[in-house]
């Protein structure tokens, strides 16, 4: 079996795994509700949620939005406001600026509409490839692959599909190069899912895992 069919194989297994996990044990499945709503919904909540855990960055993004649902509405907040409703995330103050910053961009350079191209998103400080991605799939459903710590370790440290992998970029052409347009957006939910509850980042859990007879890093780690 060849590398591109390896890929289709264990993503087709992750996502079957994906369906069945509840919101508790892969606290990603929060974040769609959430990222659905509105195309400003979705950049906030994925430009929040930048090295902070899901189920806190949910809770946190659903008071600012509901608090701030508009473009408008958040860059009148005042910026200490914004700043206590975030402080249970991790780089809060830094995040507080952003936030207010890119709604205020919105509203002046873009009439109040989130830009739908991936050089624009680029624009927006505490917006990278990943947070750009991510909103291009959910909010404009555009197809583009989201790498995150997850996406990374599993494809270059687990399956070992691409172990010269450098940086996200690696992996994320890697993953277009690999797999059908039509699968390029929902991926990264279906492995942050799986990093999340069962290929955690310590202690995977590759006794019950359904991949471990072919998972080159199963096979080494759990030789007698
Ligand atoms: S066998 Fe272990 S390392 Fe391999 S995919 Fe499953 S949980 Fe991850």
């Amino acid at each position: 079996m060849d590398t591109r069919e390896r890929l289709l194989k264990f993503v087709k297994v992750v996502k079957g795994l994906y369906e069945h996990l509840g919101e508790e044990e892969a606290p990603v499945k929060l974040m769609k509700r959430v990222k659905r709503r509105s195309p400003f919904h979705a950049l906030i909540t994925t430009m929040l949620s930048v090295r902070a855990r899901d189920e806190v960055t949910h809770k946190v993004a659903a008071e600012l939005l509901e608090r701030a649902p508009t473009p408008e509405a958040l860059c009148s907040m005042p910026l200490e406001e914004i700043e206590r409703i975030l402080k249970p995330l991790g780089f809060y103050r830094q995040k507080a600026r952003n936030v207010k910053e890119a709604a205020c961009r919105i509203v002046k350079e873009y009439g109040g509409e989130v830009p739908d191209t991936l050089e624009e998103l680029l624009t927006f400080r505490g917006v990278g490839r990943k947070v750009a991605n991510i909103v291009l799939y959910n909010a404009f459903g555009k197809p583009a692959v989201g790498v995150d710590t997850h996406v990374f370790r599993i494809i270059k440290e687990r399956w070992q599909l691409l172990p010269e992998a450098k940086k996200p970029e690696d992996v994320e052409r890697f993953l277009m190069e690999n797999l059908p347009r039509e699968m390029w957006g929902e991926v990264n939910r279906y492995l942050v899912g799986f990093g999340q509850a069962i290929c955690k980042p310590v202690n995977p859990r590759c006794e019950t895992c359904p991949l471990r007879e072919e998972c080159p890093y199963a096979r080494k780690r759990l030789r007698p």
